[in-house]
């Protein structure tokens, strides 16, 4: 299981308890003085959380403890390998990332031959490596970019206020209450992608600080991860997800700074 909250959930004393709520703005962690997160367990009921507002107890957003595991289940499994660079094989990243069966030169017996091989393109400087040469490159550093990361796949759930530019990022939006089947259909239809650009990045400063700041239904499942103990398993989930990782090849990835293959980088980003 990829979190606690099962144990959390069973551990559950009593009717009811208060959560302190922790959410995101601005790509930075902060409290909520006006805000109040109830969890309950009504008789007959399955426990259940609800984000309020302080002064006046109106409901901003409730969920029971079984939608929040089912979209939590959406958000992380979907787009996520234990092994990270594993992430080559999956379907939907090799659609989004212009892998293709292509001819690749080699040098045999003093002549050069064509082999045709699974490809990729390097992101940044476009050259076509047969997949085993490519690397695999976190859009968000593991060192400092964990919220980003983290609020990368909660824009792409709808759990910000503004939500994401990419197209990877708006078609697992659109889907976001399907199936992953059905997400995966989606992201596979040729006609949303416009073709693999290396070397263009996306970032858009534009409604930066609402694309990274939480909304109520945010707030609320981020801060029953803290509040659970599961924030740290969840980001780093998000950071090894689909929507975090590209491919690049070993130059690129280590002028960057890297000194190990598939290391991370601070880096210019496609905000997915
Ligand atoms: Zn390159």
């Amino acid at each position: 299981m990829y979190v606690n909250l099962k144990a959390a959930s069973e551990n559950f004393q009593g009717a009811s308890r208060t959560i302190q709520p922790v959410t995101l703005v601005g790509g930075r962690a902060a409290s909520c003085l006006d805000l109040d997160i109830v969890a309950e367990r009504l008789p007959g009921q399955p426990l259940s959380y609800r984000l309020q507002d302080s002064a006046t107890s109106r409901v901003l957003f409730q969920i029971s403890w079984n939608d929040l595991e089912d979209r939590l289940k959406r958000a992380m499994l979907a787009y996520f390998y234990e092994d990270y660079a594993r992430i080559k094989e999956h379907l939907v990243f090799r659609k989004v990332y212009g892998y293709a069966t292509r001819p690749v030169s080699y040098l045999k017996n003093g002549a050069l031959v064509q082999v045709e091989c699974g490809t990729f393109p390097c992101m940044t400087c476009g050259i076509i490596l047969p997949d085993h040469l490519i690397t695999i490159d976190h859009h968000k550093p593991q060192q400092g970019g964990e919220a980003l990361a983290l609020l990368k796949v909660f824009r792409a759930c709808g759990w910000t206020l503004k939500g994401p530019w990419g197209v990877l990022g708006r078609t697992y939006q659109e889907h976001a209450g399907q199936s992953w089947i059905d997400l995966a259909t989606a992201i596979m239809d040729t006609s949303r992608w416009p073709g693999i650009q290396p070397g263009v990045s996306t970032v858009h400063d534009l409604d930066y600080e609402d694309r990274h700041t939480l909304n109520s239904e945010g707030i609320l499942i981020h801060s029953v991860l803290v509040w659970s103990g599961d924030i740290a398993r969840v980001t780093q989930n998000c950071m090894d997800s689909l929507l975090n990782l590209k491919p690049l090849c070993l130059s690129c990835n280590a002028s960057k700074g890297k000194k190990i293959l598939g290391e991370h980088t601070p880096d210019t980003d496609d905000d997915a």
